[in-house]
C-alpha cells in the first residue's frame, strides 16, 4: 500500500505543534535536564506493548514523556561542547529529507539530492576556501570525516610505497607512521584505530596545544627515508580554540611527503570570515580536512563533512563495483563513492538550505558573532573574583579556573545544579578547568548576560 496523506497527518501535525512548544520553551527553560536516564526507563521503559496505539497517541507520549530529560541543547546559554542548535531553514529542510526518504547512494536514482549535495559541496569550499573540485562526502560527523580523509591517505601513502592496502590488507605492509600533535580530538585516534594504523606519535605542542613546527620537523626526522608517513593538524583546539600553524607545519610535512589532514571540527569555519582567516592561513594546502556542518553551521544531527583534495584518492578508497548500481557517468561520482557508507541520508541538503538561507554574508556573520560572544563571556569571566581566563581567546572557546582544581570542580558542579546554564567541566595542561564553548547562532546579548549572572551565583556559592 502507497503511504496516504491522510494516515501521516495527525501523527505529524502532533509533531509540528510540539516542535514549536520545545522551540519556544528554550528561551526560558532551563537548559539542564531535570530527570536522569534511570528515572526516564522507568517511564517510557517497561515490557514491549502487545497492542499497537494510534501513531499521534504514540507522538504526544513521546513528546510529554521526553520533554524533562532534554538538554536545551538549541538554547542560546548552552556552552557545554562546541555543537549548535539548528537554523530555521536547516531544521525544517531535515524534515523533508525524512518526509522524502531518499536512500542517497545513486546519482541517477535520486538526482535532486545529488544536484543539492553537489551544490552545497562546492558552497562549502568556496566558503571554507579550500580547492575547487576537491571530493566532498556528508558523513555522520567529524569523527567519520576523520576516518574517510585517513582511509584515503592511508591508500595514497602506501601506494606510493608501493603498496596496495585495498588488495593486500595491513599485514606485512610497510609501517605507516602517523604523527599527531600532542593534543589533537581523541577521535583523531580513533579514526585511525579503526584504519588498523594504531597509535599515533604525539608531537609536542605550545601553551595553547598548537603542534610545534620545529617539533614536526624533528619527529620527521626520524621517519625512515620513503617511509609512507601522515601528519594530523588541528583547526580549532576544543579548550583553546587554537589553531596550527599550518604554513610552517604542512611545509615540514611536505618535504617528508607526507599526506597532510586537517581536523577542523568547527576551526575550519573562521577560514569564512575575513577578520579570523588569519587562523586558518595555509591550511588550504593539506591533502584532506574533516569539518562539521552540526558544529558551527548549526544543521541538525547528524552531518559531518570529508574533503579531499585528490577527488580519485576518496574514490579509490570508498568506490563499489557492484552489477546491481547503475553509475552515473556525467557528475562527479556517484554519491556512496565519497561516504563509508551504501545507503544513506541526504545529509547534504539541510546544508544546502542553511547556506542558501543565510547566504555568504550570513555565514561570515554567524561565525564572527561567535567568536565575538566568547570575547564577551572571557571579560565577563574576568571580573567573577578568582576567576583565571587561561586560553587567548582567538576564536570560540573560553577556558577558565577559579583557584585550585577542587574549587573549580566546585564551582562547576554548583553552576551544573543551578541549571540555567551549561557549561562542562574539563581537564586542560593538568588543571580542572570550566570549559565555555560558543556555537550556538541564537545566542544573544541577554543570553550572555544571563549565563555570566549564573556563573557569579556559582563562584559566589562555591
Ligand atoms: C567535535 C570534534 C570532533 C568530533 O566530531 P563529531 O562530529 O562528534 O564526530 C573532532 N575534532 C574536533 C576538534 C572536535 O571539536
Amino acid at each position: 500500500m502507497t503511504a496516504r496523506a491522510h494516515d501521516f497527518a495527525p501523527a505529524l501535525d502532533r509533531a509540528h505543534e510540539h516542535v514549536l512548544a520545545w522551540l519556544g520553551a528554550l528561551h526560558d527553560r532551563p537548559v539542564a535536564p531535570r530527570a536522569t536516564a534511570d528515572e526516564l526507563l522507568k517511564v517510557v521503559g517497561g515490557e514491549l506493548p502487545e497492542r499497537g496505539e494510534d501513531p499521534a497517541g504514540t507522538v504526544d507520549a513521546l513528546a510529554t514523556l521526553a520533554e524533562p530529560g532534554l538538554m536545551g541543547m538549541p538554547s542560546g546559554r548552552f556552552f557545554g561542547w562546541v555543537i549548535g542548535g539548528a537554523t530555521p531553514a536547516a531544521l525544517a529542510a531535515d524534515w523533508l529529507v525524512s518526509a522524502w526518504d531518499q536512500n542517497s547512494a545513486l546519482r541517477y536514482a535520486t538526482p535532486a539530492v545529488a544536484a543539492l549535495e553537489e551544490t552545497a559541496a562546492a558552497w562549502l569550499l568556496d566558503l571554507l576556501r579550500l580547492p575547487v573540485g576537491a571530493g566532498v562526502g556528508f558523513v555522520t560527523g567529524a569523527t567519520m570525516a576523520s576516518f574517510a580523509g585517513l582511509a584515503a591517505a592511508r591508500h595514497q601513502v602506501l601506494r606510493r610505497a608501493g603498496w596496495d592496502v585495498h588488495a593486500d590488507g595491513l599485514t606485512g605492509a610497510p609501517k605507516v607512521h602517523v604523527l599527531v600533535g600532542a593534543e589533537r580530538h581523541e577521535t583523531v585516534d580513533a579514526a585511525l584505530r579503526y584504519l588498523g594504523l594504531g597509535l599515533p606519535t604525539p608531537v609536542p605542542v605550545d601553551d595553547q596545544g598548537r603542534i610545534r613546527p620545529d617539533a614536526l620537523a624533528a619527529a620527521l626526522d626520524d621517519v625512515p627515508d620513503g617511509a609512507p608517513a601522515i601528519v594530523c593538524l588541528q583547526a580549532g583546539n576544543v579548550h583553546s580554540g587554537a589553531f596550527d600553524d599550518f604554513t610552517a607545519a604542512i611545509a615540514a610535512a611536505r618535504r617528508r611527503q607526507a599526506w597532510v589532514h586537517g581536523d577542523g571540527a568547527f576551526g575550519l569555519w573562521a577560514a569564512a570570515v575575513p577578520r579570523l582567516a588569519h587562523l586558518t592561513a595555509g591550511v588550504e594546502q593539506a591533502d584532506s580536512w574533516a569539518t562539521d556542518a552540526h558544529k558551527t553551521l548549526n544543521v541538525p544531527y547528524d552531518c559531518g563533512v570529508a574533503i579531499v583534495a585528490d577527488k580519485a584518492a576518496m574514490h579509490a578508497a570508498f568506490g563499489l563495483d557492484t552489477t546491481y548500481l547503475i553509475a552515473d557517468e556525467t557528475g562527479p561520482g556517484d554519491l556512496h563513492d565519497r561516504t563509508p557508507e551504501l545507503s544513506r541520508r541526504a545529509r547534504g541538503i539541510p546544508v544546502w538550505a542553511v547556506l542558501r538561507s543565510l547566504g555568504r554574508e550570513g555565514v561570515t556573520a554567524l561565525v564572527d558573532r561567535l567568536a565575538r560572544r566568547a570575547a564577551e563571556l572571557a571579560d565577563g569571566v574576568r571580573g567573577i573574583e578568582g576567576a583565571e581566563v587561561l586560553n587567548d581567546v582567538g576564536y570560540t572557546q573560553v577556558c577558565v579556573t577559579f583557584g585550585d582544581d577542587e574549587r573549580t570542580r566546585a564551582v562547576t558542579a554548583r553552576l551544573i545544579a543551578d541549571g540555567d546554564v551549561w557549561m562542562s567541566g574539563s581537564r586542560w595542561r593538568g588543571r580542572d578547568v570550566l570549559r565555555i564553548s560558543v556555537s550556538n547562532w541564537s545566542t544573544d546579548d541577554a543570553d550572555v548576560a544571563r549565563s555570566l549572572a549564573a556563573l557569579r551565583r556559582a563562584a559566589a556559592g562555591a
